[in-house]
């Protein structure tokens, strides 16, 4: 079966998977999305005997079909390698009674390398099967991890440049640390006055820019994007709830068919998304928790069927969920609005416009499998403490945030549950080791904390980590939100 893709704001535009990925926004300023979500065609008993890579190209094929077989194998084989250590790529740990997904064992500890691993093998094939002979400019806002592992992703790829964004005082010092030591001829990294949402409302204007486009154009550039409003992006974060069923089933824990529930750390809406098209699919999925920081419009929106951006943004301890805008909510949107653009492209206006929107109760009612809550400051501390205390196990701020909500709505369902356990805790050390015991800590410096993690974790200081000890600062540029177009045509000598 051929899958197309279409705008969540036209009808107008149709293309192919491969074109999809190369345009990262579609024309009218939506997201492309497939124009069925396809059944996954495995038996799920077989899930349990297959390798991540196998997984993935079960997955992967049925959403990217124009790429070959051959094709799809050498951008996974080339992905899913050594880069991660472990061979299990995304392993799956019981821990007090939850399983935990730890999706953080790639090049730079968070579970954006999931994703950020193979796109550029997926952009380079597409712009290869597709006749492009534009360099390819990935233009990216980050909230501290998208950064680090596009720019690893992206270094020295011949054929693409990457422009990275991210709000100067908005992400840990470590997050910071890792993109400005980010080595590469073709890397930029700019820090902005201004938050997450400034930052990725910059990006989406420069894509948009059509009078921007031409120009680099006639330079031989063009854009694309690595946020995950990128369906290169989308499509293998699918692969990692299919590949955590079969797991379920291997250790024995579930029987095939029986469900499972997932909570997902949430900010941008990618990750939990990718959990929703794997049910549509057929995974046998119950409900999917959306967890989220003090930073909770997701939640508000899932208790009231409002959406509303206009409150303070407060930045917190699991900075890359520190969001207000959540894009890829748009393609969840689109679905219950019965695939209808128009709605879709209505409620999008007015979230510009207006800042807020309220769902229909039809479009409501689709949204049963879903529930929401979320964990304040002191409640992320309080459950990296307990699970520490319990199980030995030391989890990251992200990861804490959901297994709060898991402990809260989940634990007593009777259901499997599975946390994505979206970073290493070695990415936000001073957090998680202050939840731990502040009065201890307090005064030791970033990378002795690394070392006391080390001591009581018995985890492994991670490579991302020890490669920025001793790194230099390769980037420096800082720029206002305001300024970030002009950045950008400095940095391409338009
Ligand atoms: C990006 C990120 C999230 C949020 O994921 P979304 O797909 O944006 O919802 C959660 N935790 C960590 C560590 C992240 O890097």
């Amino acid at each position: 079966m051929n899958i197309m893709y279409k705008s969540t704001r036209s009808n107008n535009e149709k293309v192919t998977a491969s074109q999809a990925i190369l345009k990262g926004l579609a024309e009218d300023g939506g997201l492309f999305v497939p124009e069925e979500i396809p059944a996954l065609d495995v038996e799920l008993e077989t899930l349990s005997s297959m390798t991540y890579q196998e997984t993935a190209y079960e997955v992967m094929k049925l959403f990217l079909s124009d790429f070959s077989e051959e094709e799809l194998k050498a951008c996974i084989r080339g992905a899913y390698d050594e880069k991660f250590d472990t061979d299990l790529i995304a392993p799956l740990v019981k821990k007090d009674g939850a399983y935990y997904l730890e999706l953080f064992h790639g090049k730079t500890i968070a579970f954006k390398d999931m994703a950020l691993s193979i796109l550029p093998y997926l952009m380079t094939t597409a712009a290869k099967k597709n006749g492009v002979k534009n360099e390819i400019v990935i233009l990216t806002a980050t909230s501290g991890d998208t950064g680090k592992a596009a720019l690893a992703g992206f270094a020295d790829v011949p054929g693409t440049s990457i422009i990275v964004f991210y709000p100067k005082d908005g992400v840990s010092p470590i997050q910071k640390k890792q993109m400005l030591t980010q080595k590469g001829k073709n890397t930029n990294v700019v820090g902005i006055i201004g938050n997450f949402d400034d930052a990725q409302t910059g990006v989406k204007k420069m894509f948009n820019s059509k009078e921007l486009a031409e120009r680099m154009d006639k330079k031989g550039y063009q854009f694309s994007s690595a946020n995950s409003i990128n369906i290169g992006r989308l499509v293998p974060q699918i692969v990692y709830y299919v590949y955590a069923y079969g797991q379920l089933l291997k250790q024995g824990e579930i029987s095939v068919g029986e469900k499972m529930n997932v909570v997902v750390p949430t900010g941008n809406f990618g990750n939990i998304l990718a959990a929703y098209y794997a049910k549509n699919m057929g995974l046998p999925i119950d409900t999917l928790y959306c967890a989220s920081n003090e930073n909770k419009v997701l939640f508000d929106f899932f208790q009231s069927g409002k959406y509303d951006r206009k409150r303070e943004f407060i930045l917190t301890s699991s900075p890359s969920m520190d969001i207000l805008i959540s894009s890829n909510l748009e393609r969840l949107i689109y679905r219950i609005a019965g695939e209808d653009a128009d709605k879709t492209k209505a409620l999008m206006e007015a979230l510009v416009k207006e800042g807020n929107y309220e769902i229909t109760p039809e479009m409501q009612e689709k949204l049963t499998c879903f529930q929401a809550g979320y964990a304040s400051e002191g409640e992320t501390a309080a459950a990296i403490r307990k699970v520490y205390e319990a199980a030995d196990y030391v989890m990251d701020t992200h990861t804490a945030v959901a297994s709060h909500v898991y402990y809260e709505k989940a634990a007593q369902s009777g259901t499997k549950t599975v946390i994505a356990s979206t970073a290493s805790p070695y990415k936000f050390t001073r957090s998680v080791m202050d939840a731990i015991d502040k009065e201890k800590y307090d005064s030791m410096t970033d990378f002795e904390l690394v070392d006391e993690l080390n001591r009581i974790s018995g985890v492994t200081v991670p490579n991302a980590i020890e490669e920025i000890r001793t790194a230099p600062i390769l980037h420096n540029t800082v720029c206002d939100k305001s300024e970030m177009q002009d950045t950008v045509e400095k940095i391409l000598g338009l």
